[in-house]
């Protein structure tokens, strides 16, 4: 990264932490009628929802060295995702974001065109999804760079989908594909370690943007919700895709105390997903039920819904809710029966770095 000496402010320790809130702030525009104000005062200001409304609430921190990695993540891939993952939770409320405040703290390792290449990325995911940017706190480490973002979201309470309501013979859908951010993250990883012992290599990403794009820059699927809304479904149940399928199965069926069965050959995977996933001696299925950070929707509609859902591309019927002594099963393509385990990421367990 170049340093420009025309600019003396072009340097975090000048700037200060005033003079770098400034900065990263300065033109921010909002567009959501309910802000107030934003950035500026002591606190944001947000009008209170409508009486038929609800105001939803979701906060995520992101680690460096836990959660991502500076070595293959792009600064403003990280703000754009870190954005992201925050309203995939407001839209698997069946809500929509409306604001953000967004916390940082940063070593002195990094540069103000680093930080301000994460900016970029939050702004860009801003103003993609409507939502406004109205705060945040800034601060330093020791070492490493810390993410913590907060979004705040509405719904009318009547539309509020939970994760405790499937009911018994009720299907459920997943949007999209799975097991791609994962297989992504491996190829990365495996790059990783070819550049450090060599570092004259070039990475081998042939063919495989989509699996790279998938981990790197996920979006959130506010196009299932208008899709849902139109065609007047709410579901009755929903998640989103985070942890990896058979995690978030388990807290639908745990919290509404229901079974499922899920169909191994429904599972929607892309074909490039399947590919590098067998390349990995990864059985693709497992990839698909425990990969994680798909950032999907799974959600479980009553089967009187189901004319309305079944002819559309980006959304999956994988199999449907039964009583909770079933237990989570899978049927695998020779018809085994599998118990669904809940692996998810346990980041205490599963080092990423
Ligand atoms: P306070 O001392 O009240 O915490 P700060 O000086 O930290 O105030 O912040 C001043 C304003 O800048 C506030 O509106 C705050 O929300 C905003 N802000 C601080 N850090 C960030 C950041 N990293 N991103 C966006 N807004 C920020
Ligand atoms: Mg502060």
């Amino acid at each position: 990264m170049s340093k420009n000496n025309n600019q003396p402010c072009e340097d975090l320790q000048k700037l200060g932490e005033f003079g770098l809130i400034d900065h990263l702030t300065q033109n921010l525009k909002t567009v959501q009628p309910s802000t107030l104000k934003g950035v500026g005062d002591d606190a944001a200001v947000i009008a209170a929802p409508e009486k038929d409304e609800a105001l939803l609430l979701t906060t995520d921190l992101l680690i460096e060295g836990i959660h991502f990695d500076l070595t293959y993540v792009p600064l403003r891939h990280l703000g754009y995702k870190a954005v992201i993952v925050n309203l995939s939770d407001i839209y698997a409320m069946n809500g929509t974001p409306r604001q953000i405040t967004v916390s940082i703290a940063i070593s002195n390792r990094f540069s103000l065109e680093a930080i301000e290449e994460l900016y970029a990325g939050i702004r860009l995911a801003c103003s993609r999804y409507g939502v406004d940017l109205v705060g945040g706190d800034t601060s330093s480490t020791h070492a490493g760079l810390y993410i913590s973002i907060t979004a705040v979201g509405t719904a009318p309470k009547k539309n509020i989908v939970y994760r405790n309501g499937a009911q018994e013979n009720d299907l459920i859908f997943v949007s999209g594909d799975l097991g791609s951010a994962y297989i992504g993250l491996l190829l990365l990883e495996r790059e990783k370690k070819v550049f450090e012992a060599n570092p004259d290599m070039q990475p081998d990403f042939e063919n495989v943007d989509y699996l790279l794009e998938r981990q790197l820059k996920p979006e959130a699927r506010r196009n299932i919700i208008e899709l849902l809304k139109e065609l007047n479904i709410t579901p009755t149940s929903m998640i989103d895709v985070s942890d990896g399928l058979a995690s978030e199965l388990h807290h639908i069926c745990k919290q509404s105390d229901k079974g499922c069965t899920i169909y191994e050959d429904k599972l929607p995977i892309d074909p490039t997903t399947y590919e590098q996933s067998v390349a990995f001696s990864i059985d693709p299925t497992t990839a698909a039920m425990n990969g994680g950070e798909d950032y999907e929707l799974l959600f479980t509609i009553n089967q009187k819904d189901y004319e309305k859902l079944k002819d559309h591309l980006e959304i999956t019927p994988i199999g449907h809710i039964t009583d909770a002594a079933a237990g989570l099963q899978l049927i695998s393509k020779k018809g085994v029966v599998y118990p669904i385990q809940a692996q998810g990421w346990n980041h205490l367990a599963h080092k990423k770095v």
